[in-house]
């Protein structure tokens, strides 16, 4: 069994201190901000489970009030996360409430290579909020319970719990009995392979599953550990903490502004101009406002060598 705990605290409340101070947005609804914070621990996770040298991104396509929930984690823990909501959310909306309303919502997990070929595209996974039978999942954990079982066979448990202050997420994963990342490393013992293979799985994702949202809020990693597997053998890994844990990092630059201008074309560009003195960019994830005046913009179309485009519509 392999096991990630997060506890995302400075980043989690830069994500929101941004967000608060954006004056054409202002703070999300309640309901929103935990989604969001369940959905930034959720990716932090899945990132660290990964050996994956790019960004994951990972998204929810509401068809409630939120429209979009997006969080971005690069290999280096560098994570910026937004959404978008349209119309009133009640404080207390539950997950379906908010982005699976007529059961159309989608979830979707792309991993965007950091050094990429010409025209080759991101692996991206998409999957319905909705089980087989369309019973509407409850929570961010259940889709990628269900995604990490379909997609990738991996019996997985996810807690997330998410407040103004932390977002925070336990996952546990049945790890193959033989292969690739697999921390025992050895063949199984034979005195025990006429055991269920599963039945480890069960007793400690059963364990997991029954940590509260503010217990996972409230209590350090090691005490939350002790709690749950103080009878199970346990080995840890030194937490990634500082300059080498989840910070908030946000990858947009006045450059990849421009590559976006240019892929507007000049025509476009110009109409908007025409309208106002500058053509004007802000960043969703950390509230970064570029303006682009006549010249800018000239210049940017004067370059007679266009940059390659961007591979990422966010900017
Ligand atoms: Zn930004």
């Amino acid at each position: 069994m392999r096991g990630v705990l997060v506890r995302l605290t400075d980043a989690w409340q830069e994500v929101l201190a941004r967000r608060n101070a954006n004056t054409s947005h202002g703070a999300y609804p309640l309901s929103v901000q935990n989604l969001l914070g369940e959905l930034a621990a959720a990716a932090v996770l899945l990132q660290s489970n990964i050996k994956f040298d790019g960004a994951l991104v990972l998204q929810i396509f509401g068809d409630g009030p939120v429209k979009l929930a997006v969080v971005e984690v690069s290999s280096d823990f560098g994570l910026r996360a937004t959404a978008t909501v349209v119309g009133p959310v009640a404080a207390d909306a539950t997950f379906s409430q908010l982005v699976n309303v007529g059961n159309t919502g989608r979830c979707a997990i792309t991993l965007d290579p950091k050094t990429r070929q010409p025209g080759q595209q991101p692996y991206q996974g998409v999957v319905p909020l909705s089980d087989a039978h369309q019973a509407k999942f409850g929570s961010v954990a259940a889709v990628l319970q269900h995604y990490m079982l379909q997609s990738e066979q991996l019996d997985t448990t996810l807690v997330l719990a998410s407040d103004d202050k932390v977002a925070a997420g336990l996952l546990i994963q049945r790890l193959p009995e033989q292969g690739v990342g697999n921390l025992a490393g050895s063949a199984p013992d034979v005195s025990t392979s006429a055991i269920d293979p599963l039945e480890d799985y069960r007793r400690i994702a059963t364990l997991a599953a029954s940590l509260k949202a503010t217990e996972l809020r409230e209590l350090d990693a090691q005490t939350v550990l002790h709690r749950l597997f103080w009878e199970e053998k346990l080995l840890r890994f030194e937490p990634l903490q500082g300059a080498q844990g989840p910070h908030f990092s946000c990858t947009c630059s006045r450059e990849r502004v421009a590559r976006m201008i240019l892929g507007l074309g000049a025509d476009e560009a110009a109409s908007v101009l025409q309208e106002r003195p500058d053509i004007e960019v802000g960043c969703d994830f950390c509230g970064a406002q570029y303006h682009f005046d006549a010249v800018d913009v000239a210049q940017i179309f004067r370059q007679s060598d266009p940059p390659p485009q961007t591979s990422n519509a966010l900017q």
